[in-house]
């Protein structure tokens, strides 16, 4: 009895028939947003709304409607009016990497149970060590997301450049970590996580544009080391999420070699840039790095989690996770590549690899330099026409895909302006033909935009300004 749901839920030709229907759902859903033969991002619903929705439609609903109906209910990235959290519209060959990975499910955890992706592992972070510009004695691996990617990189910091094995025996003394205030909050989760707490946490000042204020290193460093802080690491932000703003990583990356700290670089975002010929300088010094971040799922079109975590020396990365105080005295990193759960925080994980090499294999290493420059290169075209346009003020002149403006109109306080672009940005969000975010900067409230959609233009541009001046006159109206 109970093989029968079991063998026709396993049937070969029901998975063909519904596959086929899918593919041509989803190449529709790629025609009407990159097209935009529809005119919504997002069909906006209140969590309440949706949350009976579904209710509903598990009693009531048509199992084979399922998939389109998702399509109707959620966010849709790949439309150019798309401009919102830092998601990339994926490159559809990715969706059939992620199926095949899907059906396979190779648990990855060693190297039986995901051959042909363990080996494209090694291929592809060495490939991208290369192009940070790292020598032959670095290597990397793929990690479930930018967030556990930091974790990971701050453990391997830890046991490199600390005398004692704390993951053996803990720690009493105060530990530390030096970071920008305009970090990630990931970082400061690691950090607490690590047992670091809020003192060990040492938040160094942006400068009036948001990058770390290279100026207070030295100073920030003295005062911990008198409070009795061993600090261990130094985080640069490549850029940092809110502004997109570039930390100087070759200052910090000098700094932390004369002080003797491991310098890790958060380039989750725009880690990305050295495939850019144009864009490369934003991310000199990224080759001093101790350890690199950078997430496929933002700025190289794959979908989402896979990051790459790279080290200058992969000696540390075979350490990080192992019980012995010196893991080259038990084995030689070249025996063991293969084993990647030894080196990373997940036992199984997905066969992320593949959307790496599909890309590479298919497109070239050209295709993320074209995403990355298309991108950056819209954030200055964008910046532009809103300094030109009195009723708008950037944050800071963008150096990315991430632009932060407001609307401003000087017989208005900045009490009242906040108010003002807080609405407009729910304004935006409730009518759903175009998807921007907003932050707070320094008790200003900005709306904020992540250009991702290579399709996105500067007549997109124009018109979501239009609809943003629009807008902010008629809440004026109602004040
Ligand atoms: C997105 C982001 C993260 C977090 O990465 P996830 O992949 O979302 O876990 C960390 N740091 C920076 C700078 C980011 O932009």
């Amino acid at each position: 009895m109970k093989h029968d749901l079991l063998n026709k839920a396993y049937d070969p030709e029901e998975f063909r028939s519904m596959a086929h229907r899918l593919v041509d759902h989803l190449a529709d859903h790629l025609d009407n947003t990159i097209h935009e033969k529809s005119n919504k991002t997002i069909p906006w619903n209140t969590p309440k709304e949706e949350h009976e929705f579904w209710s509903d439609y598990l009693k009531n609903g048509d199992a084979q409607n399922l998939f389109p109906e998702v399509l109707d209910h959620t966010i849709h990235i790949h439309h150019p009016k798309y401009m919102g959290h830092q998601v990339a519209p994926t490159l559809p060959i990715t969706t059939l990497s992620a199926m095949m990975a899907s059906l396979l499910n190779n648990g990855m955890a060693v190297y039986e149970m995901g051959m042909a992706p363990t080996a494209m592992e090694r291929i592809i972070s060495d490939f991208i060590c290369k192009k940070i510009g790292y020598g032959s004695s670095s290597n990397g691996f793929l990690t479930s997301g930018g967030t556990l990617a930091n974790l990971t990189a701050l453990l391997s910091a830890r046991k490199a450049k600390l005398p004692h094995n704390i993951w053996n025996d803990g720690h009493d003394e105060q530990l530390g970590i030096m970071v920008s205030e305009e970090a990630h909050y990931c970082v400061d989760r690691a950090a607490r996580i690590m047992g670091l707490g809020e003192k060990g946490i040492i938040k160094i000042p942006a400068t009036k544009n948001f990058a770390l204020d290279t100026s207070l290193l030295e100073t920030y460093l003295d005062r911990a080391k008198n409070e009795g802080i061993k600090v261990f690491a130094i985080v640069g932000s490549a850029p940092s999420t809110s502004t997109g703003i570039f930390d100087d990583l070759e200052t910090i990356a000098n700094f932390s070699l004369k002080n003797d700290l491991w310098f890790h670089v958060d380039g989750a975002h725009g880690g990305a840039s050295i495939f850019s010929k144009t864009y490369r300088s934003m991310v000199n010094g990224i080759e001093k790095a101790d350890s690199v971040v950078i997430d496929g799922h933002k700025m190289m079109m794959m979908p989402a989690l896979t990051t790459a975590l790279l080290f200058k020396d992969g000696t540390h990365s075979h350490a990080t996770f192992s019980q012995k105080a010196d893991y080259l005295l038990e084995q030689s990193v070249e025996e063991d590549w293969y084993n990647l759960a030894k080196r990373t925080f997940e036992c199984t994980k997905t066969m992320m690899s593949l959307h790496w090499y599909t890309l590479l294999k298919t497109y070239g290493e050209e295709i993320f330099d074209d995403y990355v420059t298309v991108l950056y290169d819209l954030g200055h075209e964008f910046a532009e026409i809103i300094q030109k346009d009195k009723s708008f003020e950037l944050a800071v002149e963008p150096m990315s895909n991430i632009v932060c403006f407001r609307y401003v109109n000087h017989t208005l306080d900045d009490h009242t302006l906040n108010r003002i672009n807080e609405k407009v940005r729910q304004s935006i969000l409730e009518d759903g033909e175009f998807y921007i975010v907003q932050t707070k900067l320094r008790g200003i409230h900005y709306l904020r935009t992540t250009l991702m959609n290579p399709f996105t233009s500067m007549r997109h541009l124009e018109s979501l300004l239009k609809k943003i001046k629009l807008l902010s006159n008629t809440i004026l109206a109602q004040h």
